[in-house]
């Protein structure tokens, strides 16, 4: 993520701030990628903290237009769980908007989101997440980190949390999307496997015998199916850039790394990668000062560079 400031007072302002130290009211512009002090504001901005601009007063914004289904929202705690879902949709659609995607020079298809909470009032529902036909289903209950944590050690998982979920499920939607383009599907099925492969069946394969992620797979769940594959991937290609965006926004620096540096805007996989790399194995030093676990705690090896190359460019390709 890039870094921002308050256009009054040039005080450092932080993606989800709704005010400055100053006192100014602080609005998030997706069209521009800036911080403005006077704008319309988002018609979520009082009941979730959404502070994005809308197109006009009393709208919403295009990040909580694309929520169709919210939870009932006086039920337990899931005004709060929606607010903090939502914060990771907007995050991730800032980030895709780096390269094109959803702006308003994109006049491709938006994903409509189910923001689901298993707390129904009066009776607990299971939730999947999953994306089907432009549909993206969140599980909002997963918005509460002790929730996801024990979710997370259930299923033997490295790294789980909301902000991946959303990269994961609109890396299915923009499959989709990048489909469109008769190349990319036989393109794709070179290097992640044939995604016409009976889903279901693999799944149900996948849970009754899990396999290892091994040299080729980002992770378990990535050995799944194609489809898997391809969203585990392109989420961790988003996964890699941000952070190491957010480095160099933060006017880090290593050696290795040029001044100007712009991962967003970098594209050669080769040089973004190992950069990238670098910068995880520094984090992951600084957290263990701190007993902390690691930020980043995946080996990327030659084939799952090879995949990474192929998210990268395709998700990052111009197209209009
Ligand atoms: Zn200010
Ligand atoms: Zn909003
Ligand atoms: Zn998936």
């Amino acid at each position: 993520m890039q870094r921002f400031n308050c256009p009054l007072c040039g005080t450092r302002a932080y993606f989800h701030n709704l005010t400055c130290a100053c006192g100014s009211q602080l609005y998030y512009d997706p069209q521009t990628s800036r911080m403005a002090t006077d704008a319309p504001a988002c018609a979520n901005r009082p009941g979730i903290g959404c502070n994005w601009t809308a197109p006009l007063d009393g709208t919403l914004c295009p990040s909580c237009a694309m929520s169709q289904v919210v939870p009932v929202l006086h039920v337990g705690d899931n005004l709060q769980l929606l607010a903090r879902a939502e914060r990771a949709k907007r995050w991730v659609l800032a980030n895709l908007a780096r390269w094109g995607w959803f702006t308003d020079d994109d006049p491709g298809r938006r994903p409509r989101f189910l923001m689901l909470s298993e707390e129904a009032g009066g009776r607990s529902q299971q939730i999947t997440m999953g994306h089907a036909a432009g549909d993206i289903t969140i599980n909002v209950t997963e918005a509460d980190e002790l929730i996801r944590l024990k979710r997370q050690r259930d299923l033997g998982e490295q790294y789980r949390s909301m902000v991946g979920h959303f990269r994961h499920e609109l890396s299915h939607f923009l499959f989709d999307r990048l489909s469109e383009d008769d190349r990319f599907r036989p393109a794709l099925r070179k290097i992640f496997g044939d995604e016409r492969a009976d889903y279901a069946a693999a799944l149900r394969r996948h849970y009754a015998e899990p396999r290892n992620p091994g040299e080729h797979f980002i992770t378990a769940y990535a050995t799944a199916h194609p489809h898997e594959d391809w969203a585990e991937t392109a989420a961790h290609l988003l996964h890699l850039v941000d952070f190491t965006d957010s480095f160099v926004s933060a006017g880090l620096s290593m050696p290795g790394i040029p001044s100007d540096f712009r991962p967003y805007e970098e594209a050669d996989t080769l040089r973004l990668l190992p950069i990238a790399a670098e910068v995880a194995i520094a984090i992951n030093d600084i957290n263990r000062a701190l007993d902390n676990s690691d930020l980043y705690p995946f080996v990327l090896t030659a084939p799952i560079r090879d995949k990474l190359a192929f998210a990268h460019r395709w998700l990052r390709a111009p197209r209009h």
